[in-house]
């Protein structure tokens, strides 16, 4: 951890796309001035951007700067193994797919109640715990999404874990789906460092409604998204904040509030309680628009990006909601009625969303001419 350089990491989760592939020519200039700007710290997953995130670290990151200028995280993620047998074979691939020969950070990925009795089943902490030993990564951890309960249960049964990945934003601070105060505050009484991921709520926190965006305006300070970040990098005992970023233009607007990192004050903080009252009040659907859920749907519906346009028409009222919808996100994939109601999406959304209703509703919202 010592080698960590400053508190804002860059998730590779979100990277800038060409289409259906990764820009890696952005990816190498925002790599590089990322660097350049004092911060060393990248995430990835074998799944984000099916398998592509990993490729582009390789060929942006990986490939172009020397292993001690940068720190790099990879996760065991569930989707990928379902005996024993399969983990050490797909730690190597990991490996070999970001073009390194160990990683600082290992963490058990997406855990919930029932990934951790998966995880358990198939000794994945054992596995990992080997492989940190035989010096393959340095550093052991887990992400995780589910209850505070099961975050105590997964700390007290694995005293070997050194840092907690968890969903933390001035919007789900007290949630009752996330619960982001409570599990931060297991995680400080274990005394675990924690990573934040979401603290743009999946982009929520940037386009804020437009009454909340009022608020901060009157600051006459940063973007919507550095108060966020701020807010989360603000609090004791947080070892990291991770931001998907997705343009460049993104990353240098992090960089300008992060390079010399400065928490919220009073005037701030009163203004982001006003803005969490705002967006508590309108009732949105609560995806991060992480595409956990897409690959495995048998109608290939968009699901965050069918969300993304129910929200959208809760917060600004937006007509273009509906030519997005028709010509844009169901054009060539699935619409909401199409669902079969299987529940694969529901199994892997870390939100613990209740994708079948919501596309009910959001069909109900689009398609009511058709129906
Ligand atoms: S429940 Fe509906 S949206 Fe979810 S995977 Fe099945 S068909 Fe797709
Ligand atoms: S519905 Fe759930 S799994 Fe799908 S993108 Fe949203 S948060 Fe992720």
């Amino acid at each position: 951890m010592e080698r960590i350089k400053k508190n804002f990491g860059f998730g590779c989760m979100r990277l800038p796309m060409n289409g259906d592939k990764v820009d890696e020519e952005q990816v190498c200039k925002m790599v590089d001035a990322f660097l350049e700007a004092g911060f060393n710290y990248f995430d990835t997953a074998h799944g984000y951007l099916e398998g592509m995130s990993e490729q582009a670290v390789k060929h942006c990151l990986t490939s172009r700067h020397p292993r001690e200028s940068y720190v790099l995280t990879n996760k065991l993620s569930s989707f990928f193994f379902e005996k024993e047998e399969e983990i050490r074979p797909l730690f190597e691939k990991q490996l070999e797919c970001c073009g390194v020969d160990y990683f600082d950070f290992y963490l058990m990925h997406a855990q919930s109640e029932e990934f951790f009795a998966k995880f358990k089943k198939c000794r994945a902490y054992e596995t990992a715990l080997e492989l940190k030993a035989e010096g393959k990564f340095r550093h052991f951890g887990i992400s995780f999404h589910d209850r505070p309960e099961i975050l105590e249960q997964i700390l007290t049964e694995y005293p070997q874990i050194e840092v907690v990945q968890i969903q933390f934003n001035y919007v789900d601070y007290e949630e009752p789906a996330v619960e982001s105060k409570k599990c931060y505050e297991i995680c400080r009484k274990f005394g675990k460092p924690v990573i934040v991921m979401e603290p743009v709520k999946g982009g929520s926190l940037v386009d804020l409604p437009l009454q909340a965006m009022e608020v901060l305006e009157k600051l006459k300070g940063g973007s919507t998204a550095s108060y966020a970040i701020r807010y989360a990098a603000g609090f004791e005992g947080i070892l990291m904040v991770l931001s998907g970023m997705s343009a460049m233009e993104q990353m240098e607007d992090n960089i300008r509030f992060m390079k010399d990192f400065q928490p919220l004050n009073e005037q701030e903080m009163e203004a982001i309680a006003q803005v969490r009252k705002i967006f508590q009040e309108m009732n949105l659907i609560p995806c991060t628009a992480c595409r956990y859920c897409t690959p495995g749907c048998p109608k290939h519906i968009s699901i965050p990006d069918l969300f993304a346009c129910m929200n959208a028409k809760k917060q600004y009222q937006n007509r273009n909601a509906d030519y997005y919808y028709h010509n844009v996100h169901t054009s060539q994939k699935g619409k909401a009625s199409d669902c079969i109601k299987c529940g694969k999406c529901e199994k892997e959304c870390p939100q613990h969303l209740p994708i079948r209703d919501l596309l009910e509703a959001v069909a109900a919202e689009f398609e009511k001419k058709e129906n």
